[in-house]
C-alpha cells in the first residue's frame, strides 16, 4: 500500500507490469522497427484488463505503459482509453454506444479523433473541413493531419461545420475509415512509428446524418472534455516514461566501466543524475512515488509540445516529445555529456541553483547511484 493505493490497486499493477514486461517488451522493437504492432496486441490488453474505467487504475495503465518501451504503441493505447471511448460513452447515443464501445473496449475495434487540419491545430476555430447535408446524409469534404491511429482505425470521429445547422460551432461525426471518399495517407515521423500517425482526406464522403456523436455544434467542449482527460493521462505516462528512462540510464551507469572506474563514479554523471532526480522528476505529478505537484502544471509542462507538430515531422528527433521528456532522456546523459559546458560546470562552480546540485550530489552519494 502506497500514499495514493490501496493493496488491491497495488496488486492490479503488478499484474499489469508482468504483462507489459513479460509479453509486450519483447517485441515492442520489431513494432517500432515495422511501423506497427499486431491488432491482437489490443486483444491481449484487453483480455489483461488494461481498458479500465476507474481513473485510478487507469492511472496505473498509464504509469506502466511505457515499460513495454514503444512510445508509439502506449500512444495508441492511450488515445483509445482515454480519447476515444470517453467521447463514445460521455455523448454517443445508445445505439452508437452499442456499436463501438464494446469492441473498443475488447480490443476488436480501433478509433481515431480527426480535429487538427493543416491550418487549424492550437487555433482551433479555424477549422475548415465541413459537412453538406442532403436528406437523411451528411457529405463530408476537408483535411485532417497528425492523426494518431489513422493509418489503422476503423472509424474515425471527425471535427466538422455544418453551415446549415450551426453558424459558429464545430460538430463531431462518426464516419467508418473504409467510407468511399476517404483517403488515408501515412505520414512518416521521427519515433512514434507504431502509431500510425496518418492525413485524411474527405472527397464527398457521405454518411448518416444519425452518425453525429451527440449534438450539432458542440463539438468544441466534446473534444476539450476528453483532451483534459487525456493530457492528464499522458501526462502520467510520460513522466513515468522519463523516470523509467532514468533508472535505464542508471543501470547502465552502474555497469560501464571505463579509466577502471563504472561511470556512476564520475563526477559530472553524478551531477546529471542528481540534477535530474532533484531538480526534475520531482517536479511533477507521479502517482507511483508519491510526488504531488498541481496537475494543471503537468498539462502545461510534461504535455506542451515544443514547435507544434509540425516540429516533429520537420525538426529534430526531440521535437514531438513532450518537453521535459526530451530533456530527461537525452540532453543530460547524450548531447551536455561531454561538452564544455560541463567542463566550465566543474571547473568554474555550478550555474543555477548550487545548493540544490550540492544537497543532489550528497543524496546522489548515499543513494541513487
Ligand atoms: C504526437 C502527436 C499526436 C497527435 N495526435 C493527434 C490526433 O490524434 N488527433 C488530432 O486531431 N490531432 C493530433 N495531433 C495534432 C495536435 O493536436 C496539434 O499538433 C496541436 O493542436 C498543435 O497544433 P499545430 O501542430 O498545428 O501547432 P500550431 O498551432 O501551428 O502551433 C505552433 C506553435 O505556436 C504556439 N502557439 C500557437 N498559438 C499560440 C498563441 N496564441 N500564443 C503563443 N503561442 C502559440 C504553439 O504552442 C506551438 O509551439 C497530434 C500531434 C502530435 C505531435
Amino acid at each position: 500500500m502506497t500514499k495514493f493505493f490501496s493493496a488491491e490497486q497495488e496488486q492490479f499493477r503488478q499484474k499489469v507490469r508482468a504483462f507489459i514486461d513479460q509479453q509486450l517488451r519483447p517485441r515492442s522493437t520489431a513494432w517500432e522497427d515495422g511501423g506497427e504492432f499486431p491488432r491482437s496486441v489490443l486483444l491481449e490488453c484487453a483480455q489483461q484488463g488494461l481498458f479500465q474505467s476507474d481513473p485510478w487504475r487507469n492511472g496505473i495503465v498509464a504509469e506502466e505503459l511505457p515499460r513495454c518501451e514503444s512510445l508509439g504503441f502506449a500512444l495508441s493505447f492511450l488515445v483509445q482509453s482515454n480519447l476515444i471511448i470517453p467521447l463514445l460513452e460521455d455523448f454517443g447515443t445508445d445505439q452508437q454506444k452499442a456499436t463501438y464501445v464494446p469492441a473498443v473496449r475488447s480490443g476488436k475495434m480501433m478509433g481515431a479523433m480527426a480535429v487538427t487540419e493543416p491550418a487549424s491545430g492550437s487555433d482551433f476555430a479555424a477549422l475548415q473541413c465541413r459537412a453538406d447535408i442532403s436528406g437523411d446524409n451528411l457529405i463530408l469534404h476537408g483535411e485532417k493531419t497528425y492523426i494518431t491511429n489513422a493509418a489503422f482505425a476503423d472509424f474515425l470521429i471527425v471535427a466538422v461545420r455544418i453551415p446549415e445547422l450551426t453558424e459558429e460551432g464545430l460538430t463531431l461525426v462518426l464516419v467508418p475509415a473504409q467510407s468511399n471518399g476517404v483517403t488515408i495517407a501515412r505520414l512518416r515521423t521521427l519515433g512514434l512509428s507504431a502509431s500510425g500517425t496518418g492525413r485524411i482526406r474527405f472527397d464527398g464522403c457521405v454518411v448518416k446524418r444519425g452518425q453525429v456523436l451527440g449534438s450539432a455544434g458542440e463539438g468544441f467542449g466534446q473534444v476539450q472534455r476528453a483532451l483534459n482527460r487525456e493530457r492528464l493521462f499522458g501526462g502520467l505516462a510520460c513522466v513515468a516514461w522519463a523516470d523509467y528512462g532514468m533508472q535505464k540510464a542508471l543501470a547502465f551507469a552502474r555497469e560501464r566501466s571505463v579509466f577502471g572506474n563504472t561511470i556512476n563514479q564520475f563526477q559530472v554523471i553524478r551531477h546529471e543524475f542528481a540534477d535530474i532526480s532533484l531538480t526534475q522528476l520531482p517536479y511533477f505529478f507521479s502517482l507511483d512515488r508519491g510526488r504531488v505537484r498541481h496537475p494543471s502544471d503537468l498539462h502545461d509542462e510534461a504535455l506542451q509540445l515544443p514547435g507544434g507538430a509540425a516540429g516533429h515531422h520537420a525538426v529534430s528527433p526531440d521535437s514531438w516529445r513532450p518537453r521535459v521528456q526530451g530533456r530527461l532522456l537525452d540532453e543530460p546523459l547524450l548531447s551536455r555529456r561531454a561538452g564544455t559546458h560541463h567542463r566550465g560546470r566543474n571547473a568554474g562552480g555550478h550555474e543555477g541553483n548550487d545548493r540544490g546540485l550540492h544537497a543532489g550530489v550528497e543524496r546522489s552519494r548515499g543513494g541513487i547511484l
